[in-house]
């Protein structure tokens, strides 16, 4: 099956306000007009094509926005100044006082403390379940549920949502199916396969060079204008405007991402593949064993692989700290946590990015003490760069050392 938003996206073709191969950058807050009469009609949010403030939209922005678009197949995106600020916004928008969410449990830990200790000052709470079980997704549901929210492939431990299932129980039920696409870009069409709205972590791999810090929520029209409301819209309201001059060069960066995802996962998939074969416990939903495999093949385009984030299990923190120090000196990549840069990053997510989740619960989700989350870099070499991590775990002695020493 071929992949329709990557055509679109190549697709659009800006040209530069002097003929330059990129679109010129707005380097400005706010817009003049011509007449009195158009500012007031740009207020009221019917005045096409008119910029009005740079909170609401600049060019730049909108066109990111409608790259993202294209890439997602929505009718439009609207970007943000992080993935967060675009999770908030959708929530913000969507649910009330009063209001619940039925969330998957294992989310990015921002995410779940977002939900679990932020929103319920505004008496909006949330369950957190396990996104395989349908049943007890759909016996969550209640009368005040707003939407379903979950991850395409889940932090840190790759659980892979069936987001067409889910979508026809959000459908069912009325409410939107929301979700965070950060660790799937192209590998998983999240909308086409019925989400209704889409978020992005734009820092991860659709920038690609962890350089900044941006978020997207792709979705209807309807929806994205909503948050653009100057009387009542989260995205205008709550201020996390991305800067122009960002949103320019996230979408130069956004041109390569096709080339970029199908290695990422074409490296991570041989790593996986060897470190389970030398015994090691390793999470990767491109492996057979793993659970989500099967939903993984079902609902994503070969082309661009199971992407990038695996884990491997080294048996305690202690190795594993010292396991990731020494991949750092070896220069295999760097202890660091968040994603989808060139060069590998490598943390405990037990320790960094979920340990907003408390430790019992981790545990519940089967997020174990030496559990190492990588996201595999474009290393031209892989199977140097496995030799060598092999080195590293033979030193200390989470793998045996073998006789035979491969020497390629
Ligand atoms: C990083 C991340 C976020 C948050 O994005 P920021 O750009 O850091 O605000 C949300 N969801 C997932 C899955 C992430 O990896």
């Amino acid at each position: 099956m071929h992949h329709k938003g990557i055509d679109k996206l190549h697709d659009l073709h800006y040209f530069g306000e002097f003929g330059g191969v990129n679109p010129s950058i707005s380097d400005s807050s706010t817009y003049t007009f011509l007449s009195a009469k158009t500012m007031f009609d740009t207020f009221e949010g019917n005045t096409e094509g008119c910029y009005l403030y740079s909170r609401h939209s600049s060019p730049s922005n909108l066109y990111l926005g409608e790259a993202l678009a294209a890439l997602e197949g929505t009718e439009a995106a609207n970007v943000f100044a992080s993935g967060m600020g675009a999770i908030a916004g959708v929530v913000m928008q969507i649910c009330n006082s009063g209001d619940q969410i039925v969330s998957s449990r294992t989310i990015y830990g921002g995410t779940y403390a977002l939900f679990k200790n932020f929103l319920p000052k505004f008496d909006i709470n949330s369950v957190f379940k396990d996104i395989t079980n349908l049943k007890a997704i759909e016996n969550s549901i209640t009368a005040n549920t707003k939407m379903i929210y979950c991850e395409a492939v889940s932090n840190p431990l790759l659980e892979v949502a069936d987001i067409a299932a889910l979508s026809k129980l959000a459908k069912k039920y009325g409410i939107p199916l929301v979700v965070d696409n950060t660790f799937s870009p192209l590998s998983i069409p999240a909308a086409e396969l019925g989400a209704d709205i889409v978020i992005h972590s734009l820092t991860k791999f659709i920038n690609g060079s962890s350089d900044c810090v941006a978020g997207a929520v792709c979705g209807s029209s309807a929806f994205c204008l909503s948050l653009k409301d100057v009387n009542d819209g989260a995205g205008m309201l709550l201020g996390s405007t991305l800067d122009s001059l960002r949103a320019a060069s996230i979408l130069k960066n956004m041109r390569t991402l096709h080339i970029r995802i199908k290695k990422h996962s074409e490296n991570a998939l041989f790593l996986a593949s060897k470190f389970e074969a030398d015994g090691l416990k390793v999470v990767y939903p491109g492996l057979a064993s793993h659970p989500g495999n099967k939903t993984m093949k079902r609902q994503m385009h070969e082309a661009y692989g199971f992407g990038g984030l695996m884990t491997v299990d080294v048996g305690s923190l202690e190795k594993a700290n010292a396991l990731m120090e020494m991949m750092q000196k070896a220069n295999l990549g760097y202890l660091a946590v968040s994603l989808g840069f060139y060069k590998t990053l490598f943390s405990a997510p037990g320790t960094s990015t979920s340990s907003e989740i408390p430790l019992e619960e981790q545990k519940a989700m089967g997020l174990s003490d030496g559990l190492i989350r990588f996201s595999v870099g474009l290393d031209q070499n892989i199977e140097h760069t496995y030799q060598k991590m092999k080195g590293c775990m033979q030193r200390l002695g989470i793998l045996a050392s073998d006789s035979v020493l491969s020497t390629s």
